[in-house]
């Protein structure tokens, strides 16, 4: 007789196949699961000393929140980590996982396989290692694994960032998008060598990368790089007055510039990291091009002058990164960033900015027109984004029906100036618009 003792998950199916066994299989196939998952990564404290039960009887704090050390490493490191990184969405965080063990632990993967088909060595190999790790990341904070592998990590994930950080994810990725779609053979060649492979050569993808790793100890000196403070209600920017050390939006796109003109030379020189440089490049393009990431010192491009967007609570600076671009998904394109991204495309291949294009692109050296793009802002700025706002007040239909348009060239800009300069610096310029036209 098959024995299902008090397993009650059973399917007709697999009946006929059990009654002929002496084992029941099933059970064995999920205890045997269960057992690996739980001897495994996330419960090093199934492995804990006697005394406490595993940390059962710890009592801490996860922010607020009163648990035990046991249960921080059940569930709450997860969870926060699902929450935080991957909008709640477990298969994103399974994507990553699975994206680091194909790149930055793939040649540990070996030795986590190996076994002697001997069951209780294996398991004693595991844990093993297992308490090795531990022993690594409570040093270090961070689990470790290779940069490389990191920046993907962070790559597939969808981290929610409080805080102003530049055009929102949304705006960062139709600049990438439109850009990329501009590009010509060998600079669309150039970008997919540079970018990790999963991503088969999609910019967009890491687009927002520069703003998700600008806190992080190794990267904190980029964070000035992502705007220009300019002196108050003077509207102008002087490269030499407000970009000193060249640590400004502006300086950043030179900088990152130069080192990719580094490519072409098929430099192996490793002061140059040209898939970060690239990543950057792609991003500042954006940012120069948020009018409000060139605004007032004082207020810090309106970071601080708190203001409500229809009925919600915000602030100037977040009313250009992405106010604007939300209402307008919601209110005209369903929510569907494809869509807006399109009639984007459509207004200058095609429509109303069709006969400006050309002067978007005009620029005789690289290195010095991110300086025109910043003076475009500021203008903007004071024009459209300052005019007529004081702390406190509601901003609705009218600022957003008069800004929205302003909002949508921007990108454009944005992205057609970024697939103009990575046209020219990786090969053939001009061709990429031309072909797109
Ligand atoms: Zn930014
Ligand atoms: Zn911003």
């Amino acid at each position: 007789m098959c024995n299902w003792s008090n397993f009650q998950l059973h399917k007709p199916t697999y009946i006929s196949i059990c009654s002929k066994l002496t084992y029941n299989l099933i059970e064995a196939l999920i205890f045997l699961a269960h057992f690996i998952g739980d001897v495994h990564h996330h419960q090093p404290l199934h492995f804990g000393f006697t005394g406490d039960l595993g940390g059962n009887t710890i009592t801490v704090h996860w922010c607020h929140m009163k648990t035990n050390l046991h249960h921080v490493w059940d569930n709450i490191i997860i969870d926060s980590a699902l929450k935080t990184f991957y909008g709640s969405d477990l298969a994103n965080m399974i994507q990553a996982i699975q994206n680091n063990m194909t790149e930055g632990w793939s040649n540990q993967l070996s030795l986590w396989e190996c076994c002697q088909k001997n069951q209780r060595v294996c398991l004693n190999l595991k844990i093993e290692l297992i308490s090795k790790e531990l022993r690594m990341d409570s040093s270090g904070g961070l689990l470790r694994w290779s940069s490389f592998a990191f920046v993907m990590f962070v790559g597939m994930a969808t981290v929610l960032v409080p805080g102003a950080l530049g055009w929102s994810k949304e705006g960062h990725i139709m600049t990438c998008r439109i850009a990329q779609n501009l590009l010509g053979p060998e600079a669309a060649h150039a970008v997919e060598h540079l970018l990790p492979h999963n991503l088969k050569g999609d910019l967009s993808a890491l687009c927002i990368w520069p703003d998700q790793i600008r806190h992080w100890h190794k990267y904190r000196w980029t964070s000035s790089l992502h705007f220009i403070d300019t002196p108050d209600k003077d509207c102008t920017f002087d490269y030499s007055r407000d970009c000193v050390k060249d640590l400004c939006v502006a300086g950043a796109i030179q900088n990152f510039t130069s080192q990719l003109l580094h490519y072409r030379e098929g430099t192996t020189d490793r002061r140059y990291n040209l898939t970060e440089a690239l990543l950057f490049l792609s991003h500042f393009m954006g940012d120069i091009h948020q009018p409000m990431h060139v605004g007032f010192t004082s207020d810090e491009g309106g970071n601080t002058i708190e203001l409500h967007w229809f009925r919600h609570k915000s602030n100037l600076h977040h009313v250009w990164d992405r106010e604007i671009i939300l209402t307008a998904l919601k209110d005209f394109y369903e929510n569907d960033m494809d869509l807006l991204q399109e009639t984007i495309e459509g207004n200058f291949t095609d429509g109303i900015w069709y006969d400006d294009v050309s002067s978007w692109k005009d620029c005789d050296d690289l290195l010095s027109c991110p300086n025109k793009y910043a003076v475009e802002s500021i203008n903007l700025a004071c024009k459209w984004g300052y005019k007529g706002v004081k702390e406190g007040a509601t901003l609705a239909d009218d600022y957003f029906n008069s800004r929205m348009p302003i909002v949508m060239k921007r990108i454009a800009q944005g992205g057609v100036r970024l697939a103009m300069f990575l046209n020219e610096i990786f090969g053939d310029s001009e061709e990429g618009i031309a072909s797109a036209a």
